[in-house]
């Protein structure tokens, strides 16, 4: 694999979903810093609404903390909702956005994520955007137009300052919570892809320091090699950050990169 340029902070997300209650988030965050003693790598947890605010109170400050969804406006009559400036107040300061299972099942388009994004960065949140093809948009041959159709309406208005602030997630749908990763020639050209694409849209100095995650059943058995690509800054990780350990595993062989 070639060397990385070591310019980008490799940042380790971990994506919880719908799980954990308060008290099992705690227990978490608890157990957290001591195994991930001597690593060396950004730590961020993207936790439900309802443990940001406990699990901030857990964690030492140099983890980070987010949430896996916001809405667009400041506030008002959106029945089930949450704005950014709330989980902001919580301890959150990032936020997943665009995630394929909100694509999927709750049917959200780039109009709208690109709305939460303008609105996360407003409120000083970092917004993880999250892009990836479908099994038949590959199969198809439509991967490359998929991804630059979700980039640029993603971040439609978004200025080079705001978009310094942004970290993209590249989570190919079919590899999420599959237990098949992508394989690395896939992850090396698509994530070369993506921050060509970037450069086309901002700079080549804005696409050099942006951060491009993997996401897509990163474990503690491909972590190690994955981590090793050029141009992978980091990971999005569902199932197997549900154990700290394996969490934990997985940042540790991440800084071997
Ligand atoms: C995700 O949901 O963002 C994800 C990458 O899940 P998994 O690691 O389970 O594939």
């Amino acid at each position: 694999m070639a060397k990385k340029s070591g310019k980008r902070p490799f940042t380790v997300i971990a994506n919880w979903k719908m799980n954990k209650t308060i008290q099992q988030a705690q227990e978490y965050a608890k157990s957290l810093p001591n195994l991930l003693e001597g690593v060396n790598v950004g730590i961020w947890l993207a936790v439900p609404f309802t443990a940001i605010r406990p699990v901030r109170e857990t964690l030492p400050v140099d983890i980070h903390l987010g949430a896996q969804n916001m809405n667009d406006a400041t506030e008002g009559a959106f029945t089930g909702e949450v704005a950014g400036k709330m989980i902001a107040e919580a301890g959150a300061d990032f936020v997943i956005l665009g995630h394929s299972e909100r694509r999927q099942y709750f049917h959200e388009s780039d109009e709208f994520i690109n709305r939460k994004v303008l609105r996360a960065i407003e409120t000083s949140l970092t917004p993880i955007l999250c892009i990836g093809e479908s099994f038949e948009e590959r199969e198809g041959g439509k991967m490359g137009e998929k991804l630059r159709e979700q980039l640029q309406k993603g971040l439609e208005g978004v200025s080079e300052e705001g978009v310094g602030s942004c970290i993209v997630a590249y989570e190919p749908v079919w590899a999420i919570g599959t237990g098949k990763s992508a394989t690395p020639e896939i992850i090396l050209d698509t994530h070369g892809m993506i921050r060509g694409e970037i450069a086309s849209m901002y700079t080549e100095k804005v696409a050099q320091n942006i951060r491009i995650v993997y996401g897509g059943s990163v474990s503690t058995k491909s972590a190690e090699n994955i981590a090793k690509i050029e141009g992978v800054d980091g990971f999005l990780i569902g199932t197997a950050s549900l154990d700290p350990e394996s969490f934990a595993k997985i940042a540790q062989l991440s800084q071997n990169k």
